[in-house]
């Protein structure tokens, strides 16, 4: 391989600097460019809304790597830098604010961006969406003045940020336009037992009803309900979901359909363009179809995989979904993928939260959360990975073995 390649990754993320990183792992001793937006060295989301948000963490504990690393390991982290535009033909990207790189290969991690609102008043002041660390540290400055939040979206953000809020001592209002929270990942059934978590911490919610926008003098004061309702608060944050960033893509050829189609190897059909992490709706070998992950484990898997695959190895994508949560005093992981299902299995105990819930499609289980019960993410993921019908019987007997299954 001649030192003289440069390889770029768009995207300063932990998709980005994961495989930066594996790139000087595996010996690549040509130029690594990693190219990001933000002013920091690349972080993980997840304290975001949990421990680095409640102020009980710096910044140290969200980064990737330590200060030094990046210049220990000889990669060009170009901060406060966007690539602009791709030239595939050229193999070149064009940055903003200035310059262009030739690149052999290109590696694309630019993640997601929160989907706004655009109901009347979305644009008040006091309404705040969590994404970026710079949105992270403003949140974390208004949630010190504010004695009332009102979360909008009862996603994994609105959830985690919900409890943070209510550990904080602050009042918490929640609208979610579901039954339940987390209803589109966990269905009705058990996206109930998250309602009652925040119920039993003091949690105001309405649920079953959308936004019809936002009311105040310059800045939020309320939000009003679709049937009517008005919940006043001091402080607003929306997170209704998030849109792969794909606009590099634009007139590049690359194909696009729910973020940048790659194939098991996270590859894309254009020669020497790849993408991972938020962005990349890839193929799965185990559910035979292409996925888009918003979990910071994939972009922590995909990034080294992509990177390995870049310097002419071929290592498919096949690790079984996975991603964690912690509200409160419940800590939970979930391995699989389940769009749709017709059983759901519990082993343990549902009522106090302690317990496996699986789901299961025509016999076959297809994901299982475990909350409050731990060291059984492999057999869980394994169980996925078979795909072979199980008894449910067994299935929720806790005197079976997982691995036995
Ligand atoms: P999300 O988990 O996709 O949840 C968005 C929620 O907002 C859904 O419940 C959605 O309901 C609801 N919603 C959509 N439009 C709405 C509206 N107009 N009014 C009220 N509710 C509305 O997205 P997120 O919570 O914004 O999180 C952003 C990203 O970060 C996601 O990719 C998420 O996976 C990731 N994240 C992950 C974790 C974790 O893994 N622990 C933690 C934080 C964030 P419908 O589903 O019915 O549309």
């Amino acid at each position: 391989m001649s030192s003289r390649q440069t390889f770029v990754i768009a995207g300063a993320s932990l998709a980005g600097a994961k495989a930066a990183e594996t790139l000087r792992q595996e010996g690549f001793e040509g130029r690594v460019v990693l190219v990001g937006e933000e002013a920091v060295r690349p972080y993980e989301r997840p304290p975001l809304s949990k421990a680095y948000l409640r102020g009980e963490v710096g910044f140290d504990v969200a980064a990737v790597h330590g200060e030094g690393f990046y210049e220990e390991n000889d990669v060009e982290l170009l901060s406060s830098t966007t690539v602009r535009s791709v030239d595939p033909g050229a193999k070149k990207v064009v940055l903003d604010p200035g310059g262009e790189l030739g690149y052999d290969e290109l590696l694309l991690c630019t993640g997601a961006t929160p989907r706004r609102l655009s109901n009347p008043g979305s644009d008040l002041a006091g309404i705040h969406y969590l994404r970026s660390l710079s949105s992270c540290d403003a949140l974390r400055d208004a949630l010190a003045e504010a004695s009332k939040l009102v979360v909008v979206g009862g996603g994994w953000i609105g959830s985690e940020v919900a409890a943070s809020a209510r550990q904080m001592g602050k009042e918490v209002a929640l609208v979610e336009a579901a039954a339940v929270p987390l209803e589109r990942v966990l269905g009705a059934e058990v996206g109930a037992m998250f309602r009652d978590l925040h119920a039993e911490h003091g949690v105001e919610l309405h649920l079953g009803v959308g936004v019809d926008g936002f009311g105040g003098r310059g800045r939020a004061e309320e939000v009003v309900l679709a049937d009517g309702t008005v919940v006043a608060g001091d402080l607003f944050v929306v997170g209704v979901g998030v849109t792969a960033r794909t606009e590099l893509t634009q007139g590049t050829g690359i194909a696009v359909d729910n973020g940048i189609v790659v194939d098991e190897y996270l590859s894309s059909a254009t020669p020497g363009i790849w993408a991972a992490g938020d962005v990349a709706n890839a193929y799965h070998p185990v559910f035979e179809r292409h996925i888009r992950l918003e979990h910071w484990s994939a972009a922590l898997n995909q990034g080294p995989v992509a990177a390995k695959n870049m310097l002419g190895q071929r290592v498919a994508y096949a690790k079984v979904p996975y991603f964690f949560s912690d509200q409160y005093d419940l800590g939970m992981e979930y391995s699989g993928f389940a769009t749709s299902w017709d059983q759901v299995v519990y082993r343990g105990d549902k009522e106090r939260r302690e317990v496996i819930v699986f789901w299961l499609d025509k016999g076959t289980v297809v994901a299982g959360m475990n909350v409050n019960v731990w060291d059984v993410t492999d057999d869980i993921a394994a169980l996925v990975e078979t795909r072979r019908p199980v008894d449910p019987g067994r299935l929720a007997d806790p005197s079976v073995e997982l691995s036995a299954l």
